[in-house]
């Protein structure tokens, strides 16, 4: 047994990658960071707890992953620089097995976007991860979600509904005997951040979310906070092959308008800044998708490319059935 200072030290303290603004790290009663010149701290925290936020299958890696990833997405929304992160992790039990995957998952994603941890909390308790993010962002240059206005293109990036069909699929609410199963799997366990995209965006989105509840619920929240309605048009909204594959489109919509975990981001741009969105979409490596227009009334109104009302009749998981 290691302990909990031996935990530390051997699962976190000694991997991940370091940072000279990290004045003091791991080993003392807290860390001190140095914030530069000129640039805004944006800071958020986000739980995850085992059966609630994760199938209880999911790996110890994945979930590793996607404590900090989904702090990640909450940075790139606000169009900041994720830098530094502390770590609460509450654990039945000293599992090395677990403890492995789990720091190798979590400081595997923090090397690569050059995040050290530079703290945090280690108990025994039910299994429950909390990850606190640090941000920079010039002053004053934070997307919000209050800054949307009418005639604004509302856009998406990569793909809607993949991580909701994982999430059947983790939950055998459906079977579906394709490899391609295992890609809408991978979505859920493993979102990727739009970090990369979030800071291009800065100067350039009027409004900004990540897509944690569903497009529907994310895209009300940037609705409600400028005071302004909108306009989808469903059939644009971007859906993979995997999804498109897994269940017939009425499905696919609702799971694109409706379903959580798929950490894309949502924005809003001016109408005339398509050509620059599009070269920092490239430059970004992430595809976005036009999926509608900010108009005067408020409430968001779903439709059909032929004008039609969209309406999802059916709920949940009806539509798993194959047809
Ligand atoms: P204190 O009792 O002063 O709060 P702790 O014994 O909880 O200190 O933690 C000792 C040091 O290890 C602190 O620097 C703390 O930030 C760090 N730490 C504790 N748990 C973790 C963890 N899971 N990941 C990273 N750092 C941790
Ligand atoms: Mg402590």
């Amino acid at each position: 047994m290691l302990g909990e200072f031996g935990i530390i030290q051997r699962y976190f303290a000694e991997q991940g990658p370091s940072r000279g603004d990290v004045r003091v790290g791991i080993g003392d009663d807290a860390a001190v960071v140095r914030v530069p010149e000129g640039m805004d701290l944006a800071l958020a925290v986000d739980t995850l707890v085992a059966g609630v936020h994760f199938p209880r299958d999911t790996t110890p890696e994945a979930i590793g992953h996607k404590a900090l990833a989904v702090n990640l997405s909450d940075m790139a929304a606000m169009g900041a620089e994720p830098v530094w992160a502390t770590l609460s992790l509450s654990l039945p039990e000293e599992d090395p097995a677990f403890l492995k995957g789990f720091s190798r998952g979590l400081l595997g994603l923090a090397g690569r976007f050059g995040i050290a941890l530079v703290g945090g909390d280690t108990v025994r308790g039910p299994l429950t991860i909390t990850v606190q993010i640090s941000g920079l962002v010039p002053r004053d240059g934070a997307l919000l979600r209050s800054g949307a206005r009418i005639g604004d293109r509302i856009y998406v990036s990569g793909t809607l509904g993949d991580a909701g069909a994982g999430l059947a699929l983790a939950l055998r609410q459906t079977a579906w005997d394709d490899r391609r199963g295992d890609a809408l799997r991978h979505r859920l366990d493993r979102p990727e951040p739009r970090v990369g995209l979030g800071i291009l965006l800065r100067g350039l989105a009027t409004a900004a979310i990540d897509v944690s509840d569903g497009l529907r619920s994310d895209l009300g929240h940037i609705l409600a906070a400028s005071g302004v309605g909108a306009r989808v048009e469903v059939d644009t909204l971007p859906r993979s092959q995997a999804l498109r594959a897994f269940l017939p489109e009425q499905g696919q919509l609702e799971l694109a308008l409706g379903a959580g975990d798929d950490y894309e981001l949502c924005f809003t741009v001016a109408a005339g800044e398509e050509a620059r969105l599009m070269a920092a979409a490239a430059e970004a490596g992430v595809a976005v998708t036009c999926v509608g227009e900010i108009e005067r009334d408020v409430g968001l109104r779903l439709v059909r490319s032929d004008g039609s009302p969209f309406s999802t009749e059916r709920t949940g998981f009806d539509h798993f059935q194959q047809s």
